[in-house]
C-alpha cells in the first residue's frame, strides 16, 4: 500500500514489511516515509485549509454521511485486514469496524451543531450597547498519530471530528499495523479537497517527530504510550495538544459484589484483544471474603477460552502484536512468580501467543502491575477492606478508567469520590466505551478528552466578535 499526500499515492524504494503476528507471514509492505514526505503532507494540509473552511456545515455533514454509507459496504474487508495486521480476533475486528461507523455517524451529526455563544458585554463596565458573541473556527492543520491496537477506530476518533470541524489532517498509523488505516484514508480523501486528508507511513521518530515539531501544525492529537506522549509534550511547542495515553485500570470487587457479574467483567476486561487495550482490566483488587468464589469461577471461565487463529470466528484470544511483546509479558509474569505470586492457570508462551493467565498473591510493587502490562493477564491483589481497596486502586501513576463491583449504593458513591480516574464504572468493566462519551484519563493517562463532541470542541477555536 502507498501513502497519500496531497491527493497522490506515493511510494518509496525502501519499504516496511507488515507482518501477520499469527503466522509471521508478510501481508504487505508500506513505504518507509522520510521527513521530507511529512513536510510535503503538512504543506498540503496547510494549503487546503481555506478550501475546507469554505465548505458549508450542511455539506460537511452530507460528506460524512456519504463516507459512512461507503464505508459500511466494506466492513468485512476492513475487519479482515485489521485481524491480519494486528492478530485481533475477527469478532473483535468487526466490532471495531461497527464502532468506527458509529464514530463517523456521531461526527456527521455533530458537524451541524458547532455553536458559539453570546457574551453579555453590558455586564461589564463600558459594555452597554455593545454586542459580543463567539464563533467557532477550525483550529487548522491536525497531526493525528495513532497506535497499533485499534487502527481504524482510533484514527476515526481524530479524522472524523477534525472534518466535522472543517480542519485538515495529516495522519500516521503505527508502522506495525498501518494497512486498514491507510485504506480508510484512501476511502475518505476523495470526498474532500486535495490535501485536506493525508496519510504517512514510516517510523514515529522521523515522521511523527516532524508532525509534532513542524510549525504549520496547529494541533496534535496523539494516542499511544506514556513514553511517546511525554516526548511529544516536550517537543510540541505552542500547539493545542490532546494526549490519550496508557492505563493500568483496576477492577475492584467488594465483599457484597455480584460475583458472577464480576467474573464476566474480569474475563471480558482482562483478555479482550489479548489484554492489549488501554482500558483493559490490568489489576483485579478483591476483598478476601469473596476471593475463593471469584477465583474458582474466574479460573474455570479462563480455561474455556479458545486461543488460536484470529481469523476463526470462534477464537477468543489471538496472538500479541509480535513475539517481542509476548516475551515482555512472559518476563513480567516470571518475575512476579519468582517474587512469590502464584500461577492459577495459563502462563505459557508460544511465539507471539500468550495463554490467558490468572495469578494470585500479586503485590502492588511487582512490575507486572505497577507498569502497564499489555497481555492477557488477570493479576489478583487481595485486600482486607473497602478503604484499602480504593487506596490500592489509586496506587498507580495512571488514571484512565476504573471499575468497582458492589451492590451497595453507599460504597459506589464512596468509590466515585475516592478513585482518581477519568471514568469510574460501577458494576461494569473498564473496557466499556461508547464513541460519544467523554473519554480520557487523569494523571499519566493523558490530557484532554475524545468522544466526538469533546474532540470537536478541542479542534475548534473561539473567535470573539464585538460590534460597537
Ligand atoms: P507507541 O509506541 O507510543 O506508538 C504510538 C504512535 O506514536 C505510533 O504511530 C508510533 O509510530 C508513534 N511514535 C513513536 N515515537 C514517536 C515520536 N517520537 N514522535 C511522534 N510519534 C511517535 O504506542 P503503541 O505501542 O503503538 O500503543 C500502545 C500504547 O497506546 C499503550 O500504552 C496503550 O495504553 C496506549 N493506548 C491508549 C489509548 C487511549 O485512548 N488512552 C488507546 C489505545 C492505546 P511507530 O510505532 O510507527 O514508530
Amino acid at each position: 500500500m502507498r501513502m497519500l499526500i496531497n491527493g497522490n499515492l506515493i511510494d518509496k524504494d525502501k519499504k516496511i514489511n507488515v507482518i501477520n503476528p499469527a503466522n509471521n507471514s508478510i501481508i504487505d509492505t508500506v513505504p518507509f516515509g522520510k521527513r521530507e514526505d511529512a513536510k510535503k503532507a503538512i504543506h498540503a494540509a496547510n494549503n487546503a485549509k481555506k478550501a475546507m473552511k469554505d465548505i458549508s456545515s450542511r455539506r460537511i455533514s452530507r460528506i460524512l454521511y456519504d463516507i459512512h454509507h461507503d464505508l459500511s459496504k466494506s466492513l468485512d474487508e476492513f475487519a479482515t485486514i485489521i485481524t491480519k495486521e494486528t492478530g485481533k480476533p475477527i469478532r473483535d475486528s468487526k466490532f471495531e469496524m461497527e464502532r468506527s461507523l458509529d464514530t463517523l455517524l456521531f461526527a456527521a451529526e455533530e458537524s451541524k451543531r458547532i455553536y458559539g455563544e453570546t457574551i453579555p458585554l453590558d455586564a461589564g463596565i463600558g459594555g452597554s450597547k455593545i454586542l459580543g458573541f463567539t464563533i467557532k473556527i477550525p483550529v487548522g492543520v491536525l497531526s493525528a498519530i495513532t497506535p497499533f491496537n485499534y487502527p481504524v477506530n482510533l484514527a476515526m476518533h481524530k479524522i472524523a471530528p477534525a472534518i466535522a470541524a472543517k480542519n485538515t489532517v495529516v495522519t500516521k498509523p503505527s508502522h506495525k499495523a498501518p494497512l486498514a488505516a491507510l485504506k480508510l484514508v484512501k476511502l475518505m480523501a476523495p470526498y474532500l479537497p486535495d490535501g485536506a486528508l493525508n496519510a504517512l507511513t514510516g517510523i514515529g521518530m522521523v515522521i511523527g517527530d516532524e508532525m509534532v515539531t513542524n510549525n504549520l501544525v496547529n494541533k496534535i492529537s496523539f494516542t499511544g504510550s506514556v513514553t511517546t506522549g511525554k516526548s511529544i509534550a516536550q517537543k510540541a511547542g505552542v500547539k493545542k495538544l490532546t494526549l490519550e495515553l496508557g492505563g493500568n485500570d483496576p477492577l475492584v470487587i467488594l465483599d457484597d459484589a455480584n460475583i458472577d457479574n464480576a467474573v464476566t467483567a474480569a474475563v471480558r476486561g482482562s483478555y479482550v484483544f489479548a489484554g492489549q487495550v488501554c482500558i483493559a482490566v490490568k489489576r483485579i483488587i478483591i476483598q478476601t471474603g469473596v476471593f475463593d468464589e471469584f477465583t474458582d469461577k474466574l479460573v474455570s471461565e479462563t480455561k474455556k477460552l479458545k486461543v488460536g487463529d484470529p481469523l476463526n470466528s470462534k477464537t477468543d484470544v489471538g496472538p500479541l502484536i509480535d513475539e517481542e511483546a509476548a516475551l515482555k509479558v512472559e518476563n513480567r509474569v516470571n518475575n512476579a512468580l519468582d517474587d512469590g505470586a502464584e500461577l492459577l492457570c495459563g502462563g505459557k508462551r508460544n511465539g507471539a501467543f500468550y495463554e490467558p493467565t490468572v495469578l494470585d498473591r500479586v503485590f502492588p510493587n511487582m512490575e507486572l502491575v505497577c507498569k502497564e502490562t499489555f497481555g492477557p493477564i488477570a493479576p489478583i491483589i487481595r485486600v482486607d477492606d473497602v478503604d484499602e481497596a480504593f487506596k490500592m486502586a489509586n496506587h498507580t501513576p495512571y488514571g484512565l478508567q476504573a471499575s468497582v463491583f458492589t451492590e451497595s449504593i453507599e460504597k459506589a458513591k464512596r468509590a466515585v469520590k475516592s478513585i482518581d480516574a477519568g471514568t469510574v464504572l460501577i458494576n461494569k468493566e473498564s473496557t466499556f466505551r461508547t464513541d460519544n462519551m467523554p473519554f480520557g484519563g487523569f494523571k499519566m493517562s493523558g490530557i484532554g478528552k475524545e468522544g466526538v463532541k469533546y474532540a470537536v470542541e478541542d479542534m475548534t477555536c473561539s473567535k470573539l466578535v464585538i460590534i460597537g
